[in-house]
């Protein structure tokens, strides 16, 4: 929002909500219908493109915004290297407003402008002189424009919009409050009706033009240089003519230079041109890319898992449980994913967050979650794993001390410096801290995972019994697990607290008594099927605020992506993060010197969910939260990694209202209703869980 918003700032059709499409309708279905019902030449072949073009520049936007997502993630060529909050991501959500406004304007101007309908494909005369309205008038009048709108009386009331996100994505380039989008409007109609009116206009023209704004302005605010150095010394008068990346993103974080619209010509002139603008456009093109300290090794759920990525469409990732029977509709770009991650065949990186002087990357092994229950799929899976592993040590993730459950890789790499950690174990710490105190026995039920296996066994340990549904998962329990005593065939299903996995059915759910409390241990939450039943969220953490780049938790953070919050320093965190499955007990122990409590708050009642956390009951009073990063490869300075600022109580449980209150607001951080990626529990040591 500007600072003091002025008249016209919001478009007219917000308070239509997602229904704002409904604007168009009526020009769509006149167009299709005079297209459809006239003949042959009587046919008007512009009010029938609108529609597509709109559409192409949607899907125009949304590839540079995944393009610029991922290339942020990797860390190369990126010109600000900060991160993106919340408030950005939400108001730049509504790009497409401008699209909107856009075809009104199209269907209109079609109608009442004469010469705006039967237009040729190509008129060359029209193009040139396009290019040339655009060169002069347009790019001028914008270049004293964009200075009006940075007089403070302009700035304060529109332009600061635009200004309140200094580290650009590609669709921060449309955020601008109506009034300021109207104006542009009036600007590039320039062109559009001087060259209409002459009747030299084509669709090419046309189109043509609206495309090459679109290109030019994602690319301004792309946030990472990509045009060669070769293409400036083949032709040095570009320099004046086409802007970089890096010489619009000055203009965000020095405000007072670099104004012009895409050609730099004018900042020449009038001598507003950023004098580190060359220095920047060199030092971000030669800028290579980041070594991570951690890597998180994930991989994709199903095939339309990919709609749910960081790099994909924002709302579908922050609902990643959530499919849509929309998506369905997108069945040609999710089979060409399916098609192109079987070619691929690589990790690549799908997002990036900072904690403190930590790097931390999360690469997707393209391989879905049913692959990894084939037999015969363990060994290519085991292959990218173990590729991911290479890369990981040779982009210089160190680690000093390999722990036990990398012992495939370790055997084959002795040499390797790299630290493999299994996430998994953290699952069952916090499954087993979700559990309340004094509960005598449990009911298990749901696919015997190696988290099923391990909660079995740890809780066997403590001496609680746990009870199955069916004879064959009691039997492979006994079996795996070595306890006979604690395990139990039920009965009665009286037991008040069900750890349940996938396969949970709502028959199922159906025998359990009122009041029984759902705990879920995997990454999918149970269908909800009583309303007298309480529902646990999926094993998931907080992430402490000196995470940084959480605006991509918004867009998807994985449900068992391992954030917990512990209660400890030094020693006893650092281990967390070598943790394996039989230091659980120590772990989630109560007691001891160092004992960490892992203890659950919030569970999703009736009211809806809350995020809940791990954490609490530290020796001596002190209260900390911190994350702990269960799964990575490779993790350098772990000790630093764990041992957060100590804050007080009091200052940690403002921090945790403020957190809450804006989770409440962004719903869709909830960690465990995130993305539909799943966390690489597991997979990062012996493949399938
Ligand atoms: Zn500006
Ligand atoms: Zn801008």
């Amino acid at each position: 929002m500007a600072s003091k918003p002025g008249v016209l700032t919001d478009w007219p059709w917000t308070p239509l909500g997602s229904f704002k499409y409904v604007v168009l309708a009526p020009w769509v279905v006149h167009s299709v219908y005079s297209f459809a019902t006239k003949n042959g030449s009587e046919r008007d072949n512009v009010s029938v493109l609108v529609l597509p073009f709109l559409l192409w520049r949607a899907i125009h936007n949304q590839i540079w915004i995944s393009i610029s997502r991922h290339r942020t993630a990797k860390g190369s060529n990126r010109i600000v290297d900060k991160s993106i909050d919340f408030e950005q991501v939400d108001r730049e959500s509504n790009w497409d407003d401008q699209i909107l406004l856009n075809g009104l304007l199209f269907y209109i101007g079609n109608i009442i402008v004469p010469g705006a309908s039967h237009l040729p494909i190509w008129r060359t005369d029209g193009v040139v002189l396009t290019a040339l309205i655009h060169a002069g008038p347009v790019e001028f009048l914008y270049y004293w424009l964009h200075r009006a709108l940075h007089h403070h009386y302009l700035y304060s009331r529109y332009h600061s919009h635009h200004h309140s996100s200094i580290v650009t994505e590609p669709i921060t380039s449309v955020i601008h409050p109506f009034a300021e989008h109207m104006s542009y409007f009036l600007l590039f109609a320039i062109p559009i009706v001087t060259t209409v009116l002459t009747g030299k206009t084509s669709l090419a023209a046309l189109f043509g033009y609206i495309s090459y704004i679109d290109l030019m302005n994602n690319m301004g605010h792309c946030n990472f240089e990509l045009i060669p150095k070769w293409l400036f010394s083949i032709f040095p008068p570009l320099k004046y003519m086409m802007y970089t990346p890096s010489y619009h993103s000055l203009h965000h974080t020095q405000f007072r230079t670099n104004y012009s619209l895409f050609m730099p010509f004018y900042d020449y002139v009038y001598g507003t041109m950023d004098k580190s603008t060359d220095s920047l456009y060199e030092k971000t093109l030669e800028m290579e890319e980041e070594s991570p300290s951690v890597v998180h090794l994930t991989h994709l759920t199903t095939p339309e898992s990919i709609y749910h990525l960081p790099i994909g469409f924002a709302s579908f990732a922050s609902k990643p449980q959530i499919s849509k029977w929309y998506l369905w509709l997108m069945w040609p770009v999710t089979f060409w994913s399916m098609f192109m991650t079987c070619l691929h065949g690589r990790t690549f990186v799908i997002e990036r967050n900072t904690f403190g002087k930590l790097k931390l990357q999360s690469w997707a092994i393209p391989r879905y979650t049913i692959q990894f229950l084939f037999q015969w799929q363990r060994e290519a899976i085991s292959g990218l794993i173990e590729q991911a592993i290479i890369e990981a040590e040779a982009r210089g993730t160190k680690g000093d001390e390999i722990n036990r459950n990398g012992e495939i890789y370790i055997q084959r790499y002795p040499q390797l410096k790299v630290k493999v950690v299994d996430g998994s174990s953290l699952v069952v710490a916090v499954v087993l801290n979700s559990i309340p105190k004094g509960t005598t026995q449990v009911l298990l039920r749901g696919s015997l995972s190696k988290v099923a296996y391990s909660i079995a066994s740890a809780l066997c340990r403590r001496g609680i019994q746990v009870s199955t549904f069916y004879k064959i998962e009691y039997e492979r329990l006994k079996l795996s697990t070595g306890y006979g005593s604690d395990l139990v065939l039920s009965r009665s299903y009286s037991e008040k607290v069900w750890l349940v996995g996938d396969g949970l059915s709502e028959q199922e759910q159906q025998k359990a008594p009122k009041g029984t409390l759902f705990i879920p241990y995997s990454q999918f939450p149970p269908k909800k099927a009583r309303n007298d039943c309480l529902y646990h969220h999926t094993p998931a953490m907080l992430a402490p605020s000196a995470l940084e780049n959480l605006n991509s938790c918004e867009r998807g953070l994985h449900p068992n992506h391992g954030r917990i919050h512990v209660d400890e320093l030094g020693t006893q965190i650092n281990k967390v993060g070598v943790v394996t499955v039989d230091e659980v007990d120590e772990l989630a122990g109560e007691g001891g010197e160092m004992g960490v409590e892992l203890g659950a708050e919030g569970v999703e009642g009736d009211e809806g969910a809350e995020v809940g956390y791990v954490g609490v009951g530290v020796e001596g009073g002190k209260e900390e939260r911190g994350l702990v990063e269960p799964v990575g490869v490779g993790v350098d300075g772990v000790a630093e990694f764990w041992s957060w600022e100590m804050k007080s109580t009091l200052e940690r449980e403002r921090e945790r209202e403020e957190r809450r209150e804006r989770e409440s607001r962004h719903r869709n951080i909830e960690v465990e209703k995130s993305s539909g990626m799943s966390l690489g529990v597991a997979v990062g040591i012996d493949g399938p869980k």
